[in-house]
């Protein structure tokens, strides 16, 4: 890893659109100087040519299972840097290492070995973990193990708080569910964003989540309900939002889609874009434990998983769900340009610029300001990537 002084971009993202032929100067890790290229260009060891190329802030991913066949449960601790390794050599700069749904011991176990190593973290940024589960609907349990789920439970959340040491930054949760209000009012009350996700919460319940602290969604349209008809009180058919419409009806609700091409239809990508915007839509990989996997059948880290060669992963439980995604960050957000029809620069935003907000980040991340970390991608004309650059440290060149 060689420190860098200087990268000199050819197209600069920054929130207002690509600024063109830019000097960016790095001191202590950060963006110390935003310059226009100058007559007579810098040179050394220290400088990063990329004036043919564009340079865009580092991904933020709000919900990383695993990858190579490991997840980030107790049980894999020597693969975490692993793991992190295959994230950050393709641009995800800054993530939240998730843990899904698993037996009491198993959670508390795995949430204090990951606590510790998220605050030791030397290579990519992990500000804490997303916990998804085990408080999630049965109805919509997908790819999660069905027999580890639990109903709400006040003193069962404080044992895994209290295994994490304070790192939990995210919560996903089921709202519907009997003392869901309780646990959200807690875990928001602590300063952790609360989402709803594999849940099949009607509006009024999402509604009800939302005045207790919740202002998620976790992967919308994905076990979760699209607007559709539903049985009234008075005896008719009425129209029922479900956690997509409450997520398309709500401003105080942000929300993350995963956009593999296989879970969220990438042509309502761009609506769902505008109608949110600046930051209210978020593309996630939700990269499973066998992200990064070929294809064929895996288990552990509570996933039992087919890969198949068409790219994508379902569960082996019954085959019917998909099972997280086998990308990175960077190809849904390739995939947001190629399959969605999105700008590069609206791209960017969704996988850059509105996670770090969503996770208060945004002073240092998502951006390429003065001040903000030195994290960045360099992306060649095709949107390949050429190089990732960490705290001002180029970590992968191509
Ligand atoms: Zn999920």
């Amino acid at each position: 890893m060689s420190a860098l002084t200087h990268l000199l971009a050819g197209r600069l993202w920054s929130p207002a659109g690509f600024a063109e032929g830019v000097q960016l100067t790095f001191a202590a890790g950060r963006v110390s100087a935003w310059d226009a290229l100058p007559p007579r260009l810098p040179s050394g060891d220290g400088v990063f040519d990329a004036r043919d190329a564009f340079v865009v802030p580092g991904l933020v991913d709000v919900q990383v299972n695993g990858g190579l066949g490991w997840s980030f449960q107790a049980q894999h601790r020597a693969h975490f840097d692993a793991i992190v390794a295959h994230h950050l050599a393709a641009g995800t700069t800054t993530f939240l290492p998730t843990l899904v749904t698993a037996d009491e011991t198993t959670l508390t176990e795995s949430l204090a070995v990951l606590a510790d190593y998220c605050t030791k973290s030397t290579s990519a940024t992990l500000p804490g973990i997303h916990l998804e589960g085990p408080f999630l609907s049965p109805e919509k349990a997908g790819a999660h193990d069905p027999a580890a789920l639990r109903l709400p439970d006040g003193p069962l959340l404080q044992r895994l708080l209290t295994a994490a040491k304070g790192q939990i930054r995210m919560c996903t949760l089921a709202p519907e569910l009997p003392g869901s209000l309780e646990l959200i009012r807690a875990l928001a009350g602590l300063g952790i964003v609360v989402a709803a996700g594999h849940s099949a919460a009607t509006f009024a319940q999402m509604q009800a989540g939302v005045e207790a602290g919740l202002s998620f969604v976790t992967h919308a349209g994905n076990a979760s309900d699209w607007p559709h008809r539903a049985p009234r009180p008075e005896g008719f058919w009425g129209s029922e939002p479900g956690l997509v419409g409450s997520l398309l009806a709500d401003d105080r609700l942000s929300g993350s889609v995963i956009l593999d091409g296989f879970h969220f239809h990438p042509a309502l990508v761009p609506p769902l874009a505008k109608l949110k915007a600046p930051h209210g839509l978020i593309i996630t990989s939700d990269a499973s434990t066998v992200a990064g996997c070929p294809p064929g059948e895996y288990s552990g880290g509570g996933l039992l998983a087919t890969v198949h060669a068409a790219g994508y992963a379902t569960s082996g439980r019954d085959g019917r769900w998909l099972a997280g995604s086998t990308i990175t960050l960077l190809q849904a957000m390739q995939r947001a340009v190629t399959l969605s029809g999105l700008s590069l620069h609206a791209a960017v935003g969704l996988a850059s610029a509105a996670p770090a907000h969503h996770l208060r980040l945004a002073q240092r991340k998502g951006h390429l300001g003065i001040g903000a970390d030195a994290d960045c991608l360099v992306l060649n004309e095709d949107l390949s990537l050429r190089a990732v650059i960490v705290g001002g440290r180029l970590t992968t060149d191509r």
